[in-house]
């Protein structure tokens, strides 16, 4: 595990930073001056630009604290009501006496640029938010991400599953749930020790990893299960993905000490607005209990 301290302090060239300022004039000023520490601005002249921009792919936020409409106080509330990982909000203001500054913690603000903004203050404070980005995005991979597959570990499953059928119902699009089973595990841990088996499962990791399209979310379930989250997928469609992966994990696991290993799946397609999460997840492992007894080594559809 990469130690926390190296994730804050690591080079923080290329931050992505959005400055948000009526004043063309020093959003065009504070662009070049981050440019000149080897960062990426990203400009924008009124709130609703600003929330355009925001994205989980902003570092850190430069706000202009008075602007017509809705002022930095606002906008800073707006931003953190987006609920992406903690995003560092610096004030850019003309004054910052007392109130204002209460007002802007209150908002969730970090901390306070007073214009005109030199260059020295500028890198002091852009460096020690960029620290805590760094650290809250480390934080956020430990607890998301399964350590010995490198895919999303159950707690983000969770997190996954609660959105995805909300935005279903929401939106009544159909989506799919594949559950996959390593076939007979527990032999290759017997027969080969469970460092090998440690290395199916990172052959299993990799697979789900990276032979997913960019819309599907990979899990680790449990053990040697995974689960992979289809959007915009019909039964059909997801019967021929899971095929691929089955195929490609029997092609990477071919290279461990084990030899080429099965899976089996269980497919649970998705119609019915309103189904819960763990309702779909009982479906689909109806469906992976059936491959079981089927034979293994091979995918089944849900009813
Ligand atoms: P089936 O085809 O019916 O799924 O048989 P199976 O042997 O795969 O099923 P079972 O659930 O009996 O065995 C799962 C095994 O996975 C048991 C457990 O020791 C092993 N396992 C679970 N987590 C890990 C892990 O992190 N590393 C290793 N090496 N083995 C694990
Ligand atoms: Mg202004
Ligand atoms: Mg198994």
């Amino acid at each position: 595990m990469v130690p926390l301290m190296d994730d804050a302090t690591r080079d923080q060239q290329g931050a992505r930073i959005l400055i948000v300022d009526d004043e063309p004039l020093i959003t065009a000023r504070v662009a070049e001056m981050l440019a000149e520490l080897g960062h990426v601005a990203v400009v924008a002249h009124d709130w609703s630009s600003a929330l355009q921009a925001y994205d989980h792919t902003i570092d850190l936020v430069l706000l202009d604290l008075i602007m017509p409409k809705v002022d930095g106080f606002k906008l800073a509330r707006l931003v953190r009501a987006r609920g992406t990982i903690y995003t560092p909000i610096v004030f850019l203001t003309g004054r910052a006496d007392d109130q204002a500054r209460q007002k802007a913690l209150e908002a969730g603000g970090d901390d306070f640029l007073v214009k005109p903004i030199s260059t020295l203050d500028l890198r002091v404070r852009v460096t020690a938010m960029l620290r805590i980005r760094r650290l809250t995005e480390a934080l956020h991979r430990q607890a998301t991400v399964d350590a010995l597959t490198g895919v999303g570990n159950r707690h983000a499953l969770e997190t996954a599953l609660q959105q995805r059928v909300a935005e279903g119902g929401r939106y009544r699009r159909p989506w799919s749930l594949a559950l996959f089973d390593a076939d007979h595990f527990k032999r290759v841990n017997d027969e080969h020790g469970h460092e090998v088996g440690d290395d199916v499962l990172r052959a299993a990791g990799e697979t789900f990893r990276t032979r997913i399209r960019t819309c599907d979310l990979a899990f680790r379930f449990g053990g040697e299960e995974f689960v992979v989250i289809l959007p915009e997928t019909t039964g059909e469609g997801a019967l021929v993905l899971a095929e691929r992966l089955r195929a490609e994990f029997a092609r990477l696991s071919a290279s461990t000490a084990a030899g080429a290993q099965t899976l089996s799946c269980g497919i649970a397609p998705v119609i019915e607005a309103g189904e819960t999460a763990k309702a779909v997840l009982a479906r689909a492992d109806q469906a992976l209990y059936r491959a079981k007894q089927e034979g293994r080594d091979r995918s089944i559809v849900a009813e």
